[in-house]
């Protein structure tokens, strides 16, 4: 059984795809597709030994070796031409570590710009949304899901004919999610919103100069509740 992220994850991965999920550690997202039928094929890399051999683990224990195969690499060089991915999925890390592992797949030519890409980062959304804005991908879908009282947010892109511009506001809360403003979303940005001003309010209280950093939080906090 699927987390609720994992679940909200599996959402977005193409019927029949031939998925290659990087940083699988326990192999838990292709092996649960695989088992439903809904994908046809799967790659699992890992980087560390430990949760590559937890990956190993569960995929022999479920007897999914023949169709899954899992590989220690480092990001996107666990993906061979011969595979032929069509759908890349990289979840449950920060979003400044899956622009790195993009961006190195895209410099090697891993990253053939034919994929579905199913991305989940933990933080760093913006940061994310930047690289895929910057190498002309299109946010296709976005979702916000709540599990143990933390927030995660999913982004699912794909390159098409045309190539999109967002705007700042865009690449910091969502292009979908901004317009959406469902419930989780305000909570996320109500919670964001408490945090900087208690920053602001005891930058404030300290003596020392610190007027570029309370103008750049005031400048925050008005974007933040323009959002709410
Ligand atoms: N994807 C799973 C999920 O969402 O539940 C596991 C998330 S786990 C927190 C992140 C995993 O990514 C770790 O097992 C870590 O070893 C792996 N990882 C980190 N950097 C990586 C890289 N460059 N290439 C492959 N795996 C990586």
């Amino acid at each position: 059984n699927l987390s609720a992220r994992l679940t909200a994850a599996a959402a977005y991965i193409p019927k029949q795809a031939r998925l290659a999920d990087i940083g699988s550690d326990h192999a838990y997202l292709p092996t649960a597709l695989m088992l439903e039928d809904q994908i046809s094929y799967a790659v699992a890399g890992e980087v560390v030994e430990g949760p590559f051999e937890a990956a190993k683990k569960q995929v022999n224990k479920l007897k999914l070796n023949d169709t899954i195969q899992v590989r220690l690499a480092n990001g996107l060089d666990a993906i061979l031409p011969e595979d032929q991915i069509d759908c890349i999925a990289i979840c449950g890390m920060g979003g400044t570590l899956i622009s790195e592992i993009l961006d190195k797949g895209f410099q090697k030519r891993q990253l053939t710009g034919k994929e579905r890409l199913v991305l989940q980062p933990n933080v760093g959304e913006q940061t994310l949304r930047k690289w895929l804005a910057a190498h002309e991908y299109t946010i296709v879908d976005e979702a916000i899901v709540k599990e143990d009282g933390k927030i995660y947010e999913l982004i699912i892109a794909e390159k098409q004919e045309t190539v999109p511009h967002y705007t700042e506001k865009e690449l910091k809360f969502g292009i979908l999610l901004s317009k959406e403003k469902g419930p989780i979303f305000k909570e996320k940005w109500q919670k964001e919103l408490e945090k900087v001003e208690a920053i602001l309010a005891s930058l404030a209280q300290s003596q020392s100069n610190q007027e570029v950093k309370q103008a750049q939080m005031m400048d925050e906090i008005a974007l933040i509740k323009e959002m709410l």
